[in-house]
């Protein structure tokens, strides 16, 4: 039993931290495919890397305690780990999603799951009322991003699991964009975590990578045999690499969630913004939902640029922050959804969940805000059409 129960104690100090052979502070990257046997079936808990790695353990074990879970499963990245998840349904089976998920989640059950005769719909999941009319028998699993990618809607987690345990459908939320450290969906009522670590967990912008948790043994056993049998493992180094990110996650996030308030404020009074989205902004969408459920509005922000801006105009203006995809780095990144994160979703369907032309991402990253603020004003001035 430890003497800590504060988040950023256990980030730091989390699962199985250093090496009871060496005393070694940092756990060793175990680098080997297999573990020697004393006799047949008589080995010290490892047998095959796929099945279960030292190093890979470690960070199995640091997410599950993050997160108040029971178990928690590392993969070779969010997509793999959603994948994996939702490994678990047969045929005949259907999931809703809320709209605005993310564009390979959707790719994932339009293009593979369905040809496996798992079936699919996009349902505006921050309408508890609606999303009750859409629970049909063969409804299995929700998947929530709350915020939802880009426009940052919120979802209720507590309420959305709720009418899920009344039917005995498994609430799946895709915590990427929160993270433990402002968000803790178990404790919310949820059955299953997914992180694309690859983003906040990370940190850095080095790693792909994905994490899976769940907080009851029956759960724990089907993800765990998903991931041995099917096999898209995280490997030793590059669960050390999530490992030391996530050490830094509290300080990172502070700071970037300072930024991004810094830049809302700004960018809601700029002239050249048709309307900031951020569910740390009071008339946000969802704001007093948000509140409830986590501890800040986080450090993603959408903008739209009115008509007379160019959004490729700006783009080539801005000199510190980088366009690219992905989110949740040290460093600000900016895309634009329409042609890069979310490309994979149909224009008629962009445009029906509001992922317009002139709709602009960005993932405040932890420089001097000032600096940050500074490219932005001189890139809006510059783009004008
Ligand atoms: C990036 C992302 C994913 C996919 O993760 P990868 O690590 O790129 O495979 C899933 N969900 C969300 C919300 C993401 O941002």
């Amino acid at each position: 039993m430890t003497n800590y129960n504060k988040i950023e104690t256990k980030l730091i100090h989390g699962g199985i931290s250093g090496d009871k052979y060496t005393g070694s502070v940092n756990i060793p990257i175990y680098q080997t495919s297999t573990f020697m046997q004393d006799k047949v079936g008589i080995f010290k808990g490892y047998e095959y890397s796929r099945t279960g790695n030292p190093t890979r353990a470690a960070l199995e074990a640091l997410i599950a305690e993050l997160e108040n879970g029971t178990n928690g499963f590392a993969f070779a990245s969010g997509m793999a780990a959603i994948t994996a998840v939702f490994s678990i349904l047969k045929t005949g089976d259907k999931v809703i999603l809320s709209n605005n998920v993310y564009g390979g989640t959707y790719r994932v059950f339009d293009k593979v799951f369905r040809n496996f005769g798992i079936n699919y719909s996009i349902e505006d999941t921050t309408n508890i009322e609606t999303l009750k009319t859409k629970i049909t028998p063969d409804v299995k699993a929700i998947l929530i991003e709350s915020p939802a990618n880009p426009l940052l809607y919120i979802t209720d987690i507590n309420e959305v699991s709720k009418i899920a345990k009344q039917h005995n459908i498994l609430t799946i939320v895709d915590n990427t964009f929160m993270t433990p450290y402002l968000q803790k969906p178990l404790d919310l009522g949820a059955d299953i975590v997914i992180h694309s670590a690859t983003k906040y967990l990370g940190g850095h912008s080095d790693l792909i990578a994905g994490l899976v948790v769940v907080n009851n043994t029956e759960l724990a056993e089907k993800i765990s045999f998903i991931q041995n049998a099917t096999g898209g493992i995280l490997q030793p180094f590059d669960s050390f690499l999530l490992i030391r990110g996530i050490k830094t996650l509290a300080v990172r996030m502070d700071r970037h969630v300072e930024n991004a308030e810094i830049i809302v404020d700004f960018l809601s009074k700029h002239s050249a913004i048709k309307k900031v989205y951020y569910p740390g902004l009071i008339e946000s969408q969802g704001y007093q939902i948000n509140r409830k459920q986590a501890k800040n509005g986080g450090a993603m922000i959408a903008f739209e640029l009115k008509n007379e801006y160019s959004p490729d105009k700006f783009f080539a203006k801005l000199k510190l922050i980088t366009l690219a995809e992905s989110l949740g780095g040290v460093e600000s990144l900016i895309c634009h959804p329409a042609r890069m994160t979310h490309a994979s979703i149909p224009e008629n369907i962009r445009n029906q969940i509001g992922i317009t032309d002139n709709l602009i991402r960005l993932s405040l990253g932890i420089e001097n805000s000032y600096d940050i603020l500074t490219d932005l004003e001189k890139a809006l001035e510059e783009s004008e059409k």
